[in-house]
């Protein structure tokens, strides 16, 4: 991931894509008034999600020993093929294509498992999975920016594994190509980067698939070990509040939503077509964020316990959803 836009934070770096956010913010802001009643939750009943941390960090662990895993690389194959051979007993589906990007043509490979539900419609939960582009020729391996929410991915899919959800199908989907090719500084982020995650969302626009979207979930940075969790404001508002009452009743609310602010990531093109999405992010990583795209981001700054958190707020928020009928309008 992704540029930021915390709104006390603001650069001028980050500030050449305030136009883009805007155009984002102003969607938001229409489904914030279309959506002021308050929401009325579903009787918090039945036992909490389960999601094993240990073995989810061992997962991240093992992703990062592949080294750096730019596009294009041996790297990124074996994490494709990693991926791949975890969810082989399941429905898999694979969005392929060639990337135009600033530095040539790119094979792009999103990664969709697809597990069955009773409900009629589809919860989408994401994750990228390559790592930063300009920084592949160093020792950077995105132990948070990529690893650990796709590990959160692979441990979810353990836990829907076999069994048949009461409730709306799920597909996690691991994106490609979201990280930017040419340094921020170079080209504006938008404009070069997402390449995967656009790509499915128009052909699932196409397709019609989008429109049983119901909601789309992005887990991006999830691992850090002081985990304090970004109330996003490109979200979808409702959204953003199942998220907050599913951590709430799980008794994890102190490490969501303590600050707010605009980040620019892989549900962008979801709220684009139309689809509440919710960004589930910490990008407060280290002081100031100051481990992002930096040979810091490391296994040693991470918790298990910031990934099951992470990992049991989706699951009872998927929870929540599927109780809540009708939900919001878009
Ligand atoms: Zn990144």
């Amino acid at each position: 991931m992704c540029i930021w836009l915390i709104a006390t934070l603001c650069t001028f770096l980050a500030c050449d894509h305030d136009k883009n956010t805007a155009q984002a913010n102003d969607q938001n802001q229409a489904a914030k008034t279309e959506s002021h009643a308050p929401l009325s939750f579903p009787a918090d009943t039945g036992p909490p999600p389960t999601f094993d941390g240990d073995r989810a960090m061992q997962y991240v662990k093992d992703i990062v020993a592949f080294g750096p895993r730019p596009i294009g690389s041996p790297n990124h194959k074996k994490v494709e093929d990693y991926i791949i051979s975890h969810i082989k007993g399941d429905v898999v589906d694979h969005d392929v294509f060639t990337a135009d990007t600033p530095e040539g043509k790119f094979p792009v490979h999103n990664i969709i498992a697809k597990f069955p539900g009773t409900k009629d419609g589809i919860i989408v939960v994401a994750s990228h999975y390559d790592t930063n582009y300009p920084l592949r020729n160093t020792s950077f391996i995105g132990a948070n920016d990529g690893a650990s929410s796709s590990a959160l991915l692979l441990e979810i899919a353990n836990q829907l594994h076999g069994k048949p959800r009461d409730g709306y199908p799920v597909w996690l989907v691991w994106d490609d190509a979201e990280e930017a090719i040419k340094p921020d500084t170079e080209m504006p982020f938008l404009d070069d980067s997402l390449y995967g995650i656009r790509h499915l969302a128009e052909k699932w626009q196409a397709d019609g698939t989008s429109k049983k979207i119901k909601a789309f979930l992005l887990a991006d940075m999830i691992g850090d070990a002081d985990l304090d969790i970004e109330r996003e404001t490109n979200s979808t508002a409702w959204l953003e509040s199942v998220v907050f009452e599913a951590a709430t009743r799980l008794g994890f609310q102190s490490h969501f939503f303590a600050r707010e602010g605009a980040v620019s990531d892989d549900h962008l093109p979801f709220l684009k077509i139309g689809v509440p999405s919710a960004d589930i992010i910490d990008i407060d990583y280290g002081y100031n964020n100051v481990f992002h795209h930096t040979t810091q981001d490391t296994v040693d700054k991470l918790s298990p316990k910031s990934i099951e958190i992470s990992g049991k707020v989706i699951l009872e928020t998927m929870r929540i959803l599927d109780k809540m009928d009708p939900l919001p309008p878009k």
